[in-house]
């Protein structure tokens, strides 16, 4: 028998983690302030509970993906939760997660949080995955029913290290975008079709990306100098083309200057012989 559990929020990510549950033959109890949006899980088994602590009574083990913390503490204001397994999947910083673990555990209850790292529809397939951090005995004995929405990555007992993680997943999600962004906003004026672009874009990102390893590597032995194939003086001398060129096409320098301003800043205090990575330092020692 699969184990039965509580989900808190059906909202599009909620319904689409449901799903994943009923279809694997969980025993599936929901709520959702407005009750309407459970119908889409009730008409695929899952029963609702007329109240969020009829709800978290329902089941021990109880899955949270509420809009944000605030919506978190408000669906759960007054809930009994001693003796609970709260499991929160909704969105925060690490101080939110260190903060409502604390909550939970005043009140009897132990919190793993979790940073979703998928979008609904990705949900139930492959590539889909959970950073988890907090209490490890939750995630030890939850962790077969956890994985069936999504992979499953443990980080640490310090609850805030899921939310963190997560941010900076996202972060490096949007520079990417910005540079997406960029990269399009250049074609201005040209015949060259968006689709095009995206066809070589996608793999000189894709092969870009291992760069990470380089600069993780660096972070770890304090030497940015070392195994460089492009230093920061090549880059800085380089930069001046990037920016003339979006003169050229009449395309705003806004997504990218800040970045070439780091880089000019990093040269200036002497670092011209390093890799990229050396940007880190310069942005903590702020
Ligand atoms: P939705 O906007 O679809 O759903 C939000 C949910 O929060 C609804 O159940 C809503 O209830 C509820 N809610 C909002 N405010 C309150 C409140 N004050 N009290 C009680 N319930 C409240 O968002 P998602 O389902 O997409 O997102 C849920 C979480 O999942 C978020 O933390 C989000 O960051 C995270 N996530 C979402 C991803 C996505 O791509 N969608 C990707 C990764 C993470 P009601 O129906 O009554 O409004």
């Amino acid at each position: 028998p699969r184990t039965p559990l509580t989900l808190l929020g059906t909202g599009a990510m909620g319904t689409a983690l449901g799903r994943a549950w009923l279809a694997a033959g969980h025993p599936l109890t929901v709520w959702n302030r407005t009750p309407e949006r459970t119908a889409a899980l009730t008409a695929e088994g899952a029963v609702a509970a007329a109240s969020a602590a009829e709800a978290v009574a329902a089941n021990r083990l109880v899955v949270v993906c509420l809009l944000d913390d605030a919506s978190v503490g408000a669906a759960l204001e007054g809930v009994e939760l001693a003796g609970r397994d709260l499991v929160n999947l909704t969105t925060g910083t690490p101080a939110d997660a260190r903060a409502r673990s604390a909550w939970a555990e005043e009140r009897g209850a132990r919190l793993l949080d979790g940073g979703i790292m998928a979008v609904p529809p990705m949900i139930g397939a492959p590539g889909a995955f959970v950073l988890y951090s907090g209490r490890p005995e939750v995630f030890e004995e939850h962790r077969d029913t956890l994985a069936v929405p999504a992979g499953t990555e443990y980080a640490g007992a310090d609850p805030g290290l899921a939310a963190l993680l997560d941010v900076a997943l996202l972060s490096g999600m949007y520079g990417m975008f910005a540079g997406i962004t960029h990269a399009f906003a250049l074609l201005r004026g040209t015949d060259v079709a968006p689709k095009d672009l995206a066809a070589l874009l996608v793999p000189w990102l894709n092969a870009m990306a291992g760069s990470a390893h380089g600069t993780a590597e660096r972070l770890r032995s304090g030497d940015h100098t070392s195994a460089v194939v492009s230093n920061l003086a090549m880059q800085v001398a380089g930069s001046g083309t990037l920016l003339r060129t979006a003169a050229e096409q009449g395309v705003s320098t806004e997504l990218l200057a800040p970045f070439l301003d780091l880089m000019r800043r990093r040269l200036a205090d002497g670092h011209g012989e390093e890799d990229i990575s050396g940007l880190v330092e310069l942005l903590r020692s702020r």
